[in-house]
């Protein structure tokens, strides 16, 4: 059994889990390793970091520019996709 293996389930746990954490050194190592034998896992890291961007750049947006009381601009569900 090799210490460092994850399955892609684990990595997957472990890429959302770095987010809110810092990691421990043998997971980040079991991740990098993970990362450069799979061909799917970066694929969702890549995601996941896009979409942390975009999360850290609406909640600049948010904090810059506070939403004012804009009756015009209620949110409509009609439009959403499935
Ligand atoms: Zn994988």
């Amino acid at each position: 059994m090799m210490p460092f293996h994850r399955t892609c389930k684990e990595v997957t746990a472990l890429v959302i889990a770095r987010e809110d954490r810092d990691l421990p050194w043998h997971d980040r190592l079991a991740l990098r390793l993970h990362m450069s034998i799979c061909a799917t896992c970066p694929t969702f890291e890549r995601q996941i970091i896009s979409m942390r961007n975009a999360m850290q750049q609406w909640r600049n947006y948010e904090y810059t520019e506070p939403p004012a009381a804009d009756p015009i601009h209620l949110p409509s569900r009609t439009n959403e996709p499935e």
